[in-house]
């Protein structure tokens, strides 16, 4: 089961409701302020299906010129992501682009406890190795400085206002998300399963398909590992304007 453009505007269409209650439940986390603002964004967030369906209708409502900008963006950092430390693709002179819906894992770094955060570290950091691996089978390595790259516990964020925030209540709404999101199985699951729970990789495969979309990254990181050029990268991408017209129209 793979996404096409047809699967997101039907999805799209069928999600009207679970997104506004998205909307509220990410209302329902507290403001927080950080001095060390946008230091965390320096990986695009995973996601639930639901979420990167409310990026995307967030893309659809942009002038062509900054969606054909921001889907290059997105599409450079999948490809180019195992072999260099690439910060959010939203992330624009220290602002966040999608500030009012950004995702429910960039509102709640720095709300986590350390002991939770330090746990969730742990399973990325397993992950990678574990995709180091898959990679090397194909005969890559990976930069090991890429592969080890996290980001710390953030000690500086404050909340703004009285609502308690514990663990509990982070996964409560991680899960009410979840389930919210659950609504568009078997498609919620292809999307966690398949395709990583990563919005780059999803607008990848749409563009190129699937398999095509494997194959170009494999090919680049090879390319980019052997020579460290990036400059075919550009070129392929460029090719591409704004190939999520056909959403807009269709709205
Ligand atoms: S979506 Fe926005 S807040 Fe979240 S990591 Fe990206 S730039 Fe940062």
């Amino acid at each position: 089961m793979t996404f096409s453009i047809e699967t997101i505007r039907q999805l799209l269409a069928e999600s009207t409701n679970q997104r506004r209650a998205l909307m509220e439940a990410y209302a329902c986390l507290p403001h927080t302020r950080c001095r060390r603002q946008t230091y965390c964004c320096s990986l695009l967030p995973e996601m639930s299906l639901l979420e990167a369906l409310s990026a995307i209708q967030g893309l659809l409502e942009m002038k062509s010129e900054q969606r054909s900008w921001m889907s290059k963006r997105l599409i450079r950092y999948f490809l180019l992501n195992p072999v260099e430390i690439l910060r959010c693709p939203f992330l624009e002179s220290n602002s966040c682009l999608i500030y009012p819906t950004r995702f429910f894992g960039c509102r709640a770094y720095g709300l986590w406890s350390k002991k939770h955060y330090r746990k969730k570290a742990e399973q990325s950091r397993q992950a990678k190795t574990l995709n180091q691996r898959q990679w090397q089978r194909l005969g890559v390595s990976l930069p090991q400085e890429v592969v080890d790259f996290n980001v710390d516990y953030c000690p500086y964020v404050e909340r703004d206002g009285n609502t308690e925030v514990d663990d509990t209540f982070l996964l409560n709404t991680f899960y009410f998300i979840d389930t919210l999101s659950e609504h568009l199985l078997p498609w919620h699951n292809t999307f966690h399963h398949q395709y990583f729970s990563d919005l780059s990789f999803l607008l990848a495969s749409i563009l190129f398909g699937l398999q095509r979309a494997v194959q170009l990254k494999f090919e680049v990181v090879r390319h980019v590992l052997l020579t460290g050029d990036k400059g075919r990268v550009d070129q392929l991408i460029d090719k591409h304007d704004d190939f999520l017209v056909n959403l807009v129209a269709w709205q």
